[in-house]
């Protein structure tokens, strides 16, 4: 007798399939079964196969299955088609205001495109299947069109500020219309959705930072905006308010679950409560605060947020501000950094650091009930790591491979929404070849029209 059709078209088996369910089960040689871009079924490999005879197959024997991986905080434009040129040695605030700042405001839409898929292809290969653009865009519509042909999970948002004399500021009624027809656009539960961005740090007035947070629970989307990756934010605030930073954003009524802040590095203890009974989220992004200087080593306290039962996720930020993109990579660093601060090894373990890329940091951006774990229902967003080297060899602990041993080098396969779109180490969805081509002559142009010439470390002596 031949089975009915289920609906189930792709089957990942064979691999250790880490499913970061609520009792963070592992099937050994297990599978996922996938219909409808969701995950059908997670078992056993010779039961699926057999209650889905029809359906394609991805191997994953003697490989690792997990969750897709979460970066809350990674943009796109800027940065990514001048990716090394911004030196690491200019004084604070000079990185951002002398050169990311000219820079976004000479990106055509066509640059933004770029640049996004660009960062589009180095996230799927690290294995992050959603990604939360931080809202510094002049053209999200193109940052949208390039997520979705990547075929990456992703929010968006547009530039949103009302300080004159920045790029692409208007008026509290113009931003917040602005921000209202993009939510229209990319309602929530598509691929791509809007949200509600601020730039943040001090470049909104309180109209629009209130607005902007009324907007957000309005809706029922998320809002994200910057705050204290640096003490200027604090210093600001208490000339201009009075008072520190989430103490006045308490008072605009800004706080609350809808609100991920990035960075929220400089806190003093009413700001960590303000945070946590709020249930304000955190996108931590280690690497960039170790490239800019910003004090993470000296201030930090996101690991006692998680402690305390905080919404915290990772982020890779940009990329001349911690660069790489790599959650496996932020996530080491984010449990180093947690034991050596308090000289105390007991702090933030591996298996924690893997649940903020994945569960924790899916709940941290308020997808919780959507991705993050490999769960009947969610979307089928997983990684297949390649197990064949000697970083995996020989075989121990998986939150320890995962997090201290690997990165997203490992990464083999990627699947988002039931589609696979990195195979063997390879974008499908992009050709690679060209967007590199690309993204070169792009980067010439764009420091031409923004008037920055690049210093290099070293003599280059053409010796063609
Ligand atoms: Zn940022």
């Amino acid at each position: 007798m031949t089975p009915e059709p289920t609906g189930v078209t792709l089957l990942v088996t064979g691999g250790d399939v880490v499913t970061m369910n609520a009792t963070r089960d592992v099937l050994v040689g297990g599978a996922v079964a996938i219909a409808d871009g969701r995950v059908a079924a997670v078992g056993s490999t010779a039961a699926l196969r057999a209650a889905h005879p029809d359906a394609a197959e991805l191997d994953a024997s003697g490989c690792v299955v997990t969750p897709g991986l979460v970066d809350a905080h990674q943009h796109h434009t800027g940065d990514a088609l001048v990716r090394s040129s911004i030196p690491d040695d200019l004084p604070p605030g000079e990185s951002i205001f002398e050169w990311a700042v000219p820079l976004h405001a000479v990106h055509t839409g066509d640059d933004d495109e770029l640049a996004s898929l660009l960062t589009c292809v180095e996230s799927l290969r690290a294995g992050v299947t959603t990604v939360v653009e931080p809202g510094t865009v002049a053209h999200p519509d193109r940052v949208a069109a390039a997520m979705t042909r990547a075929g990456l999970r992703g929010t968006v948002g547009r530039w949103g500020s009302d300080t004159e004399g920045l790029p692409l500021a208007g008026s509290v009624a113009d931003v917040l219309a602005e921000n209202e027809a993009l939510l229209d656009r990319y309602p929530a539960g598509g691929l791509v959705e809007a949200w509600v961005t601020l730039v943040g740090h001090s470049l909104a007035s309180d109209e629009l930072m209130a607005g902007a947070a009324d907007l957000a629970r309005r809706r029922g989307v998320g809002m994200t905006m910057h705050i204290s990756p640096h003490e200027q934010d604090v210093h600001d605030y208490l000339d201009r308010t009075g008072v520190r930073p989430l103490v006045h954003l308490e008072r605009l009524g800004v706080l609350g679950p809808h609100l991920l802040l990035g960075h929220a590095v400089h806190l003093d203890d009413a700001e960590v409560e303000l945070l946590l009974g709020t249930r304000t989220a955190v996108a931590y992004c280690p690497w960039a605060y170790l490239r800019l200087g910003q004090g993470v080593t000296r201030a930090g306290r996101h690991a006692e947020i998680v402690e305390r039962g905080g919404r915290v996720a990772l982020g890779c930020d940009s990329v001349n501000a911690g660069d790489a993109i790599d959650v496996l990579r932020a996530a080491a660093l984010a449990s180093g950094l947690a034991k050596d601060q308090a000289a105390d090894p007991t702090r933030l373990p591996a298996a924690v650091a893997f649940e903020l890329a994945t569960i924790r940091g899916a709940e941290a951006i308020g997808l919780g009930d959507r991705i993050g774990s490999l769960e009947v229902g969610k979307a089928a967003d997983l990684v297949v790591h390649r197990t064949t080297t000697a970083a995996w060899t020989p075989r121990g602990d998986l939150a320890h491979e995962l997090v201290w041993s690997t990165d997203g080098r490992s990464v083999r396969d990627v699947v988002v929404a039931g589609r696979v779109v990195v195979r063997d180490g390879v974008c499908q969805t992009v050709d690679e070849q060209a967007l590199r081509a690309e993204a070169q002559e792009a980067r010439t142009a764009l420091l031409r029209r923004a008037g920055i010439s690049v210093p290099d470390s070293w003599p280059l002596i053409d010796s063609a």
